[in-house]
């Protein structure tokens, strides 16, 4: 079948946009370049792995986990089941790190808990190539798609599976992370319950679990001059503020909001 049929093909099961962004990445080629080559004839292995995805898709798949790969703040990053799929809040959180990075200019090292695919570690690493990143994740399987990442993207740096801080030693300049902070009971996409990893989504009762986990030690892995940032859900301002005060009262605490105007990073500084 040629480029066309099969995207009238699948646009009769899924919506056509995703149709198009499938069959374009299967071809390697983008959604222009695929509209330039209509009349081309589709390889017969590629037109069944189209239409085994097609089938995931109507499945209720996440487009990032069919195609396989996600743009997160220009990079693209292998996903899988294993790992969260980077959202855009996340790539804001990168964004204002980065201009944090700006003012602290001692800071040379750098920590990523629970670094799912990478793609904050690995962004910030390729931002400013001349930090000391080291990733951290208790998921092997997700250790694995981050190194995947780090050789294609060409970002050398250093892995460690860990809970939180159980395996690690030493302090740090910058530490990162979005952790799981959904909170008991509390209603989610079902797109994301079904298929997205819940270690990289539950937080305990209140969502806070791994706030208090990592601010419990916070003090045994930072240097005197210090930026740690936090991803945090949007009713959680408060709590993680708090919890940030009480371990580091020196600190200067500011709670950015995104986009949508919604309290979603947080971040404690000295220097
Ligand atoms: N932002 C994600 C969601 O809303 C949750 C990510 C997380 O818990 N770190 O699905």
């Amino acid at each position: 079948m040629t480029v066309e049929e099969l995207i009238v093909y699948g646009k009769q099961k899924v919506h056509s946009t995703h149709a198009k962004m499938l069959l374009a990445d299967l071809l390697n080629k983008n959604a222009i370049e695929l509209m330039t080559c209509l009349n081309e004839e589709v390889k017969p292995e590629i037109e069944t792995k189209y239409r085994e995805k097609l089938q995931s898709l109507q499945a209720q798949k996440p487009l990032q986990y069919v195609i396989g790969n996600v743009n997160f703040y220009g990079y693209t990053f292998k996903v899988d089941e294993n790992v969260l799929i980077p959202r855009f809040e996340t790539e804001e959180l990168v964004e204002n790190t980065l201009k944090f990075l700006d003012l602290f200019e001692n800071a040379k090292t750098v920590i990523d808990l629970g670094c799912g695919s990478g793609a904050i570690g690995l962004t910030l690493k390729k931002k400013k190539p001349d930090l000391e990143v080291t990733l951290v994740d208790i998921s092997p399987e997700a250790l694995q798609i981050a190194q995947e990442n780090a050789t294609t993207l060409e970002a050398p740096v250093t892995f460690v599976q860990s809970d939180m801080w159980n395996q690690i030693e030493g302090t740090f300049d910058v530490i990162i992370s979005n952790p799981p902070y959904i909170k008991e009971g509390e209603p989610i996409d079902e797109m994301v319950r079904k298929n997205e990893p819940a270690l990289a989504l539950y937080g305990g009762p209140d969502g806070l679990d791994f706030y208090r986990k990592i601010i419990k030690e916070i003090k045994n892995h930072i240097k005197d001059s210090y930026l740690i940032a936090f991803e945090i859900g949007e009713s959680q301002k408060e709590a993680v503020e708090q919890l940030l005060k009480e371990a580091l009262p020196e600190a200067h605490i500011i709670t950015k909001k995104d986009l949508q105007n919604r309290d979603r990073m947080v971040f404690a500084y000295h220097f």
